[in-house]
């Protein structure tokens, strides 16, 4: 091959890269659906590392908070806590920039909707990112809002969800967007997650804050804010939140 045919070649490969990110509309419901797999059974949960913050470990809701600062109002039952629809998101008391996350959560069973309505929550990585939770177990909704998903922005590599009752495992790698002093994007939002130990996002990064039926965009924020578990009406439980901090990259 010669050299300018593989500077073409070269080309032609990244303009299908580059086409992706723009050619899909929000929500748009011909998006591919990325395949399904089949992850291992899912299993107790794990002890936290040594370092880790503790955000919920069946007991209490103390490092939560409710809007305007109230008390979390979601309920604790049998070592996890539940969404009470209407009672509103919850937020850690303690603020985060970049960080490792896992958590467990678990859809209602057996289901009672289909599509956004069935066991919708969701993870607000500094209030403002949002990961899809949804049940997605043969559960037809837009590409980039089921389980997984960057919502309305970046669907999951592969649909890794277990069926509707099952315990379900989130970890993440979350690393803050970084602002220039004028309050343009030096660097986006960038996630590495794997659900239920299937990777889902290789260092994918955020458009924007999460928003609903728009195209997301930045707006310059603190370096660290409250992680936020959304309450979106459906009754989802959660267990066994923990965070580390992580160092700035060199
Ligand atoms: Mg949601």
């Amino acid at each position: 091959m010669t050299h300018h045919r593989r500077v073409l070649a070269a080309a032609l490969l990244l303009v299908p890269v580059v086409a992706e990110a723009q050619a899909w509309d929000v929500h748009s419901m011909s998006r591919p659906k990325p395949r399904a797999v089949t992850p291992a059974p899912a299993s107790a949960p794990a002890a936290p590392p040594a370092d880790a913050i503790v955000l919920f470990d069946g007991r209490d809701l103390s490092q939560w908070r409710g809007g305007d600062d109230a008390p979390a109002r979601w309920r604790l039952v049998d070592g996890a806590m539940e969404v009470v629809r209407g009672s509103g998101s919850i937020s850690t008391v303690r603020a985060f920039g970049d960080i490792q996350l896992h958590l467990e959560w678990r859809s209602v069973a057996p289901p009672r909707a289909d599509g956004q309505n069935r066991s919708n929550s969701g993870v607000f990585l500094m209030g403002r990112y949002e990961v899809q939770v949804l049940d997605s177990y043969q559960n037809e909704t837009y590409a980039d809002g089921q389980a997984a998903a960057l919502y309305g922005q970046q669907p999951p590599l592969v649909n890794a969800s277990r069926p509707p009752g099952e315990w379900q495992t989130y970890d993440i790698v979350f690393r803050r967007p970084r602002f220039a002093a004028d309050g343009s994007v030096e660097q986006p939002a960038r996630i590495t997650m794997f659900h239920n130990g299937v990777l889902v996002h290789d260092a994918a990064t955020f458009s924007g804050a999460t928003a609903h039926m728009r195209r997301a965009t930045y707006e310059p924020h603190e370096d660290r804010r409250p992680l936020a578990l959304q309450d979106h009406g459906d009754p989802v439980q959660f267990r066994n939140i923990w965070v580390r901090d992580l160092e700035p990259e060199r």
